[in-house]
């Protein structure tokens, strides 16, 4: 090694961690920075979640939603990627605990001059995690697998089950919460049973399967203004949706759900498939830094960030997305939905801010450039709140459709979504149909228990 290397200054060290939407904006605004970058992630691809329900309901493949992060930062010199999980954080020391490595077991401190965490959220299922295992959650890319399986079970159990009860719960879905991802995805599963997989059963009639979207506040579709709402349940009902509005879920199990109505009386709904769709919590990051900075967390589990996005005490730690809340110079909350545009926006603030440090500038408080909200409620219907303009039906659709296309990441995933969507909207049709995993709903003890024709003891 010459002098002259040994005496250059060493870059300065950016970790990210989390590559979804706010993490992965912040590396890609860094290109060309005079920083290295390291991003690390516990899965090695980025997801595009406002589409998942598309995986969960047959309409798109995984590969059509997610791109791997290599591959995106691929042609960037400055950052590299490592697959590992974030558990911990040592701010003294200014390092970053990885777990999970897939080369060795045991922990490994990872050094940065500047740090930022963009973990996200997860769902919440309101102290009653054992629901998960019966309502799974449409977060991740398995759990949209998993869903998609249950679903496509559901429709060959009924086929299969002659106990018309029995087959009547095989064909109800409860999807639990009306937000935009319950909405969609209650409007999908009716498409799928009165459109799509009707012709391919012989004994069932999948027209006959109930969609009860349970909501506990009084309108679908909450952070829209009061009339998209009432147009987005009129859609709903007329794809044969029956909204429960102030209706709550007081339980879950794997052949029914226990639903509380506005007068307080509990029915048990026979429903061989339940999806959680309700509200989010903070990634456990959210908690740790906190807890290592001394800095609040509220009761979504999100830690309070000064006006720069940066963690109270310690400037060189920056948290973005899901998984904070932002204080406003005057002290106040400033109130953000957990949204994708939010995570960008904060994502390449933080990059902003970086570079400015660098050059010894001052970087203005973030700010959120509110650009509307959007819906989509099945085949051609969607709802639409632009800076006050109050879009349905067709148009809000098309609107739904070229957004989602624009920031969907990846020249060839943007092609071959627009491609399925076109064929979908011409045929009807969802390719991506498969059963992937043995459903955990076995249909074989019903089966047994009912075999007046024998049918089961021949499949
Ligand atoms: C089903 C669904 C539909 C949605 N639809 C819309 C929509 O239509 N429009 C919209 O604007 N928003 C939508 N959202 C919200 C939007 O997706 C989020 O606001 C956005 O993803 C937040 O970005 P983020 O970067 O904070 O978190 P994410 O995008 O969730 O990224 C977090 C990343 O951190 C990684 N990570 C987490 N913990 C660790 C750890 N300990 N170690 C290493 N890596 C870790 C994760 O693997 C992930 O890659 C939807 C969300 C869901 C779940």
């Amino acid at each position: 090694m010459t002098n002259e290397t040994q005496s250059r200054p060493r870059p300065h060290r950016v970790v990210v961690v989390g590559g979804g939407f706010a993490g992965l904006r912040a590396v890609r605004s860094l290109r060309g920075a005079p920083v290295e970058v390291t991003l690390v992630d516990r899965q090695n691809f980025t997801l595009f979640q406002p589409l998942v329900y598309q995986v969960a309901t047959g309409a798109l493949s995984p590969a059509e939603i997610a791109a791997p992060l290599r591959s995106i930062l691929r042609k960037q010199r400055n950052a590299r990627v490592v697959l590992a999980e974030a558990t911990g954080f040592d701010l003294e020391h200014r390092e970053v605990v990885l777990e999970h490595l897939p080369n060795r077991g045991g922990s490994t401190p990872l050094g940065y001059d500047t740090l930022i965490v963009a973990g996200g959220s997860r769902y919440n299922y309101f102290g009653h995690d054992e629901w998960q295992a019966d309502a799974p959650e449409l977060k991740s890319l398995a759990g949209a697998l998993d869903i998609r399986s249950r679903i496509l079970a559901a429709f060959e159990a009924a086929e299969l089950e002659p106990d018309p009860q029995l087959r009547q719960a095989w064909l109800t879905f409860v999807v639990v919460g009306a937000g935009p991802t319950g909405v969609e995805m209650a409007g999908q599963i009716a498409e799928l049973a009165r459109d799509v997989v009707r012709a391919d059963f012989r004994s069932v009639d999948t027209r006959a399967a109930r969609v009860l979207l349970v909501e506990a506040s009084d309108r679908v579709l909450m952070n829209f203004p009061a009339s998209l709402s009432h147009k987005a349940t009129s859609a709903l009902e007329r794809l044969g949706v029956t909204p429960l509005l102030n209706h709550t879920v007081v339980g879950v199990a794997d052949d029914s759900v226990a639903i509380r109505g506005p007068a307080g009386e509990v029915a048990q709904k026979p429903a061989r498939t339940a999806i959680w769709a309700a509200g989010v919590t903070a990634s456990e990051l959210a908690a740790r830094l906190a807890e290592a900075a001394g800095a609040e967390v509220d009761r979504s589990g999100r830690v309070t960030v000064e006006p720069d996005l940066s963690l109270p005490g310690h400037p060189e730690v920056l948290a973005l997305g899901d998984m904070v809340r932002v204080r406003a110079a005057d002290g106040s909350i400033v109130p953000l939905p957990g949204l994708a545009p939010v995570a960008l926006q904060q994502g390449r603030y933080a990059a902003r801010l970086v570079r400015d440090r660098l050059r010894g500038q001052a970087t203005k408080p973030f700010h959120y450039v509110d650009k509307g909200d959007l819906a989509t409620i099945g085949r051609s219907k969607a709802v639409a709140d632009v800076k006050g303009l109050h879009l349905s039906g067709f148009t809000a659709w098309v609107t739904w459709l070229v957004v989602h296309l624009f920031y969907l990441i990846g020249f060839q995933n943007r092609l071959l979504v627009l491609i399925r969507w076109t064929i979908s909207f011409a045929t009807r049709g969802r390719g991506a149909r498969l059963i992937v995993r043995p459903p955990e709903h076995s249909t074989s003890h019903d089966a047994a228990d009912h075999e007046p024709d024998g049918l089961s003891r021949r499949v």
